[in-house]
């Protein structure tokens, strides 16, 4: 069988500039980075503003396990899949992150006969965006210890500084540092640390700005740390907004590049689905709109996680409605929720598939809950079974959804054409009645609690003192009309990431609020949270080289 980068190197690639004239974009209007990949400009964008849209189809899936998904795959091939039916489509992805990369997971552009190509360009530099969020991010941490250093006009406490430096990098060694040593002309040492590139609140605001202007004012509202007496001083009160819109204002413009069957994607953006809202930038999904009848878009990790902030963050603030929503699910991850070990996903077992099926159920009424209709796409992997399919299939027809199988990681496009069709069905039905799940001017501490109890089914969420007066803080200062970015382990709907299925009755505690007053919305965290991950003890690093021919390989 051929791994993913040898299928996406034997495509056949079209001129970026015939993808963009297939969406009717003038040539003016296409800024090119080498043949295969290029940014739309942002004047032509505006000039779309009076166009009608098009159906906005978000792809989301079951709780995740070791056995894998396939959101992205199934994203590429459903819209590869409305393609063949005649539907002009367009699919928007985040961009990968170098760390994962380089350490776990290999590619993020999709897999088997599914992907965006370049495929190498997409998951290593592209077209520098990740660079230009880095070098704004760091341009701003070194105006606030210059600030600083110069006297400190703004009265920044040093043990309250709250911004942190960002690499692109899983690299645990920088996490925790100190800084600032080695005397007098260095500065004020102090303890800092490093986030991955993906974690910063500059890639949050970069995918929920809605043009440039906006960009700098959400910049400019970043809190970069506190006075002795704790009051916030901005990135704006330094001075830094401007430079850093400067910095980022290739990065703002959306990247096109096409799928292995010829079809327009957009790449764009990448923010973490924990500390972040874990999807592609408005920008993107807006032009996507304005250019296509379909845009087919994937929020990371499960429904209860990516969906969720799909709808509540994303949607609500950049006035989407989204016409429909496939839930992947396959029948390993199945399996894996209904008791089966890793080892043993390769044998049929339909009693664990039903098993199992308590999870997808949750999460099909979850969507529900939104007034979004949905599709459940089985992603079919060479072992499933007839057996196995027809018990997923069952169980959704008595909830009032249809289960598709799709061999699209196969078959490309041509294995999603019945998914495809259901999906126009129901987009063209008119029953999308989207509502976020909570309104704005609910209380932050009520707004977490209707998240605990609507999606996890948790009986409560409870928090300690010193917590809790921090919403009443974030509350008194207005901030109490922004949506909530829960952290939460992606593996389980409890905070515990070994309690599979469909769990209930659990407590959601919460350990940590955050406040992202550039991108809008309070994280608060359940759990451990990463924003700087390590490389595993065989990073997928030991295995990526150039062959003679000068071919990248081992990048899966
Ligand atoms: P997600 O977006 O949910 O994280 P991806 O679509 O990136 O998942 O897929 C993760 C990995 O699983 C990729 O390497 C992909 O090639 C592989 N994969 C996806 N679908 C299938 C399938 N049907 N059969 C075999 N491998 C698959
Ligand atoms: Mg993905």
């Amino acid at each position: 069988m051929k791994s993913d980068i040898e299928i996406a190197r034997a495509a056949s690639m079209k001129p970026i500039m015939d993808i963009a004239g297939t969406l009717g974009v003038p040539t003016d209007a296409v800024l090119q980075y080498g043949p295969y990949k290029a940014k739309i400009s942002l004047d032509y964008i505006s000039s779309l503003a009076d166009r009608p849209d098009g159906n906005l189809i978000l792809v989301t899936a079951m709780t995740p396990t070791p056995a894998g998904e396939g959101k992205t795959t199934t994203t590429v091939g459903l819209g590869d899949g409305l393609n063949r039916i005649g539907k002009n489509a367009i699919m928007c992805l985040r961009e990968p992150s170098l760390g994962p990369c380089f350490g776990m997971k290999g590619g993020a552009a999709g897999g088997g006969h599914a992907q965006v190509v370049p495929m190498e360009d997409i998951n290593l530099h592209f077209t520098g965006d990740f660079h230009a969020i880095t070098s704004a991010n760091n341009l701003l941490a070194a105006l606030v210890d210059n600030h600083i250093y110069w006297g400190n006009g703004c009265a920044i406490d040093v043990r309250r500084v709250a911004w942190r430096r960002v690499i692109d990098m899983n690299d645990r060694a920088l996490r925790e540092i100190v800084c600032s040593l080695g005397g007098v002309a260095n500065g004020f040492p102090r303890e800092a640390g490093f986030d991955i590139t993906v974690a910063s609140e500059v890639m949050a605001i970069l995918c929920l700005a809605m043009d440039l202007e906006d960009l700098e004012r959400r910049l400019g509202n970043i809190v970069v740390g506190y006075t002795r007496d704790k009051t916030p001083v901005t990135a704006k009160e330094i001075e830094a907004a401007g430079a850093m819109t400067v910095l980022l204002k290739d990065a703002l413009m959306p990247n096109l590049v096409q799928t292995l069957e010829n079809n327009p994607a957009f790449v764009h953006g990448g923010p973490f689905a924990n500390i972040a809202h874990g999807c592609n930038t408005v920008l993107a999904t807006r032009t996507a709109l304005k250019l296509a009848e379909f845009v087919v878009t994937e929020a990371g990790f499960g429904a209860d996680l990516g969906a969720e902030k799909f709808f509540d963050i994303k949607c609500r603030k950049a006035g989407l409605k989204p016409a429909a929503a496939v839930i992947v699910a396959t029948i390993r991850a199945l399996k894996m929720h209904g008791g089966v070990k890793k080892e043993d996903l390769g044998q049929e077992n339909v009693d664990a598939v039903k098993k199992g099926l308590a999870n997808l159920g949750r999460h099909i009424r979850n969507v529900g809950q939104f007034g979004v209709p949905a599709v459940v796409a089985i992603n079919a992997f060479t072992s499933d079974t007839e057996a196995e399919f027809r018990a997923v299939e069952d169980y959704c027809t008595e909830l009032g959804v249809e289960a598709i199988p799709c061999t699209h990681w196969a078959d490309g496009g041509k294995g999603t054409e019945a998914l495809a069709k259901k999906v126009v069905e129901l987009s063209d039905s008119g029953r999308s009645q989207f509502r976020p799940l909570y309104d704005d001017d609910l209380p932050l501490w009520d707004k977490v609690r209707t998240i605990a109890r609507s999606i996890y089914a948790a009986e409560d969420i409870v928090a300690d003192k010193a917590v809790r007066d921090q919403f009443r803080q974030l509350q008194d200062q207005g901030f109490g009309h922004f949506p909530i970015c829960m952290a939460k382990t992606q593996y389980s709907f409890s905070t515990d990431p070994n309690l599979k299925g469909a769990p209930t009755g659990h407590v959601v505690a919460i350990r940590e609020v955050r406040l992202s007053a550039g991108a809008e919305f309070i994280v608060v965290i359940t759990g451990e949270i990463m924003t700087m991950p390590g490389l595993p003890r065989v990073p997928a690093a030991n295995s990526i080289r150039l062959d003679e021919a000068g071919n990248v390989v081992g990048l899966f």
